[in-house]
């Protein structure tokens, strides 16, 4: 495997930092490396994908725990998986929703033990629009999954027979080899070369799985997605990842939220963003405004003599809170714009505004001099 960046590196952060700074970083490179403002995609799904591994780590407690005992080898003992395997490109799922996202992940490939092994984690990224992060959506989404055969009911062994312990290792999965040198003797323990590791032999293999115990289906859920999800957010569906073995429960399945950028605003947590123009006379007389906002239109009353670069706060404008009626608001920013085309009247016209402000401030001046 190659060598792998530490996770604390890699969102910017220090050993100490609190869960909130950790989301805080996170939520930043998300939006760093969203591929529609990245020239190169792929570097940037990448980037995206490192960042969203080492967030899964130390956003979760028990996993930061872990690798900050063991660093990256807690997590690595997947036979290689790479931990975060099958994890889609960009261009997978810019084709649009429903498309497949298989990917393993996670343990339950051990065939070292007996007992009972968790399901893998399923991942995905999911492309929403800026619409639906901030009203929420159910969407329906295909995936592949491994079920426990229902013909075996997992087992692997053809009905009406079980697997039976291997007698090899004592249904330990594992054999102690003994070998004697000139310097002595080294025991040295392997997987058990009658039952592959498993601890049992199957004599007659299920027909319906080919003794796997394990089918792998194609399945639509629908995903319930909250209203104020934002970019980089991962959804964690507990118990609809792949089928455990022998007993053990069922992985997760995670969704990487991505959402697209919206025309006309920008979002900052749960605060939006707008640049609205004005002409330079509506600014010196003020006027009512006309504003979009995301649900309709709102009225803002700009006064008189308002500056360019002037931003009006609408409340409750901005976009609702994660599983709170709470909402951010919209922040308006005026642009004024001084005219570019121009007839000889209207110059004529602004002439005399000059000549008219001229004399307001040379009497001033009159004024500020006797
Ligand atoms: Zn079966
Ligand atoms: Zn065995």
């Amino acid at each position: 495997m190659a060598d792998k960046r530490d996770y604390y590196e890699i969102l910017g952060v220090n050993k100490n930092a609190t869960n909130d700074e950790i989301k805080k970083a996170y939520r930043k490179l998300a939006k760093q490396y969203h591929p529609d403002v990245n020239a190169d995609k792929d570097s940037a799904s990448d980037k995206f994908k490192e960042a969203s591994e080492a967030y899964s780590v130390l956003s979760d407690d028990q996993k930061r725990k872990k690798y900050d005992t063991y660093g990256h080898a807690a997590f690595d003992q997947t036979g290689g998986a790479g931990g975060f395997g099958g994890f889609g490109g960009f261009d997978d799922f810019m084709g649009g929703f429903g498309d497949i996202f298989d990917s393993f992940f996670g343990g339950g490939r051990s065939t070292r033990r007996n007992g009972p092994v968790r399901g893998a984690d399923l991942r995905m990224e999911l492309r929403i629009t800026f619409e639906e992060a901030a009203f929420g959506v159910t969407k329906d989404i295909r995936l592949n999954k491994d079920e426990a055969c229902s013909e075996c009911s997992g087992t692997g062994a053809k009905k009406g027979t079980s697997p039976q312990n291997c007698s090899a290792c004592g249904g330990t999965g594992q054999i102690r080899q003994q070998r004697n040198t000139a310097f002595g003797s080294f025991v040295n323990v392997v997987d058990c070369p009658e039952c592959g590791g498993r601890g049992s032999i199957i004599k007659e293999p299920c027909p319906n799985c080919g003794g796997r115990g394990i089918l792998t289906k194609q399945k639509t859920i629908s995903v319930d997605i909250p209203a104020g999800i934002d970019n980089g957010q991962i959804l964690t569906m507990r118990g609809v990842g792949a089928a455990g073995q022998r007993g053990g429960p069922s992985g997760d399945l995670q969704i990487y939220i991505y959402v697209q950028p919206h025309k006309q605003f920008t979002r900052e947590g749960y605060d939006l963003y707008i640049d609205i123009p004005v002409s330079f006379v509506d600014a010196a007389l003020g006027i009512d405004l006309t504003i979009p906002t995301l649900d309709g239109k709102a009225k803002l009353k700009m006064g008189e003599g308002t500056q360019t670069g002037t931003v009006f706060r609408l409340k409750d404008k901005g976009i609702t809170h994660l599983h709170s009626s709470r909402k951010g608001s919209l922040y308006v920013k005026v642009n004024v714009e001084v005219p570019k085309k121009l007839s000889e009247k209207q110059k004529a016209l602004l002439r005399e505004f000059d000549t008219l402000s001229h004399k307001q401030k040379s009497f001033f001046e009159r004024v500020k001099g006797e």
